[in-house]
């Protein structure tokens, strides 16, 4: 059955004489299965917009910076949440909570970068209703999820009325605000393939507790033995959060980290490297210069956290 919701036609005045933003008209619909879900997400073309926990998307319509002429509400397919391990990867649902990734001991046993994460989104209410989906749908420059999944070179599984296609996340961002994702197609999963020897880690620096990140780093090392008992850096993933890395990613560092020793030295030049690279713009929440020394530094403290929780105390330096 359809339910039809209206908005206000226009900015509505409040009961104190305040102005009180409400969305425009659109329509509402409750998805009862992902194929009920991708037909209205089809008939209704671009015009239509999934909503998860609404945490981004209802205050866009609000401020009318988003329009939808229909909202596809997907909270009630339960399939799409969860955090599990199958198939050698973890695999977490679109519609997981932030609190359930938060609360998920098989996330933060494989890849604690997450729980880092988690952590420092937002508040408890935010993190009880948002989803893990709708955070990277969202791809705003400075969603923390987006950068650890980059680090962690997660893969996303969208679905559409023809099938099922796998999206490597780091192609997934095609700009702010926008992502691989049809307009008739669903995020459903996210995955992460598992593989011996990691440690991951995630360091922000926000304004207040709760805050978008001034900057923020994440770092997933892969160690493999080296000469002299030293281990080398058999694969690193280095995602930035807030300074305008292309594809949240900080290549460069990457590149130069692979095959050398994950120590101190190593990781000091990939901070150089990640610091160098990106492109933070000056807001209110610090100039470029500022937000440029942070993606610097939070590199290389979320490089030694990783490594260490990757096996390897005794590293100097603390984050
Ligand atoms: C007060 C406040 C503080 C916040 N602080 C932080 C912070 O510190 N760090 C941070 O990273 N984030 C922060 N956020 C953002 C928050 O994490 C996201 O708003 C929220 O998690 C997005 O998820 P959602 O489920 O609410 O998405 P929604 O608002 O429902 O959707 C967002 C977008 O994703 C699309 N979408 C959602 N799910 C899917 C899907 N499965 N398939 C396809 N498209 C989909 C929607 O159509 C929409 O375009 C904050 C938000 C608030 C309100």
């Amino acid at each position: 059955m359809r339910q039809v919701t209206s908005g206000a036609a226009d900015v509505a005045r409040g009961g104190s004489g305040g102005r009180v933003q409400v969305p425009a008209h659109f329509e509402y619909q409750r998805a009862t299965s992902l194929d009920h879900a991708l037909a209205l997400l089809s008939r209704f073309g671009p015009e239509a917009r999934v909503v998860a926990g609404g945490h981004s998307l209802i205050p866009m319509m609000k401020l009318r910076l988003a329009q939808p002429e229909l909202l596809v509400d997907v909270n009630d397919l339960t399939e799409l949440a969860g955090v599990r391990v199958e198939g050698g990867e973890l695999r977490i649902g679109a519609l997981t909570r932030h609190a359930e990734l938060l609360a998920s001991a098989v996330a933060g046993e494989h890849y604690p970068i997450l729980h880092d994460a988690e952590r420092v989104i937002a508040d408890p209410v935010v993190r009880n209703r948002g989803t893990v989906g709708g955070s990277v749908c969202q791809a705003d420059p400075s969603e923390d999820l987006s950068g650890v999944f980059a680090a962690l070179r997660a893969t996303a599984v969208i679905q559409g009325v023809d099938g099922e296609r796998r999206v490597p996340l780091r192609k997934f961002f095609t700009g702010p605000y926008e992502t691989a994702v049809g307009p008739a197609e669903v995020l459903v999963e996210l995955r992460v393939p598992l593989r011996p020897g990691s440690g991951s880690a995630y360091v922000k620096v926000d304004r207040r507790a709760g805050d978008w990140a001034v900057a923020a780093a994440g770092a997933a090392l892969w160690l493999a033995p080296g000469p002299g008992g030293v281990p080398v850096v058999a694969d690193v993933g280095i995602g930035l959060t807030a300074v305008g890395a292309r594809d949240f990613v900080a290549a460069e560092a990457e590149e130069h980290l692979r095959g050398r020793p994950a120590g101190d030295e190593s990781f000091a030049a990939a901070g150089a490297l990640a610091a160098r690279h990106c492109r933070p713009a000056a807001d209110q929440r610090g100039p470029v210069d500022y937000k440029r020394h942070l993606a610097g530094e939070l590199t290389v403290r979320a490089l030694r956290l990783a490594a260490r929780r990757a096996g390897r105390p005794g590293l100097r330096g603390t984050v």
